[in-house]
């Protein structure tokens, strides 16, 4: 779209569209545990289409926080997105 031609995109780790980055969520990892970016670090992007596939969302959050506590990681994801909405 043209009129978002200037606007700063993100790529989702888990679908690795796109996006621009005020649709999309910042996370980071911290020691293997997921928390929302605090502004420090290294950060990563989700976006909301894949909030909503469970599957392929956890093995992305795996897979940049170096961790296979699946369900942590889904349980925290589940309380930073409710906080922000
Ligand atoms: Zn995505």
């Amino acid at each position: 779209m043209a009129e978002n031609f200037h606007q700063p995109t993100r790529m989702c780790i888990s679908c690795r569209e796109r996006g621009l980055q005020s649709d999309l969520f910042r996370l980071c990892c911290v020691d293997g545990e997921l928390s929302s970016f605090a502004g420090i670090g290294r950060s990563f992007y989700l976006c909301k289409t894949c909030l909503d596939d469970g599957k392929k969302l956890s093995k992305a959050l795996m897979r940049q926080c170096r961790s296979n506590k699946r369900e942590q990681l889904m349980n925290k994801l589940k309380e930073i997105i409710t906080d922000d909405r």
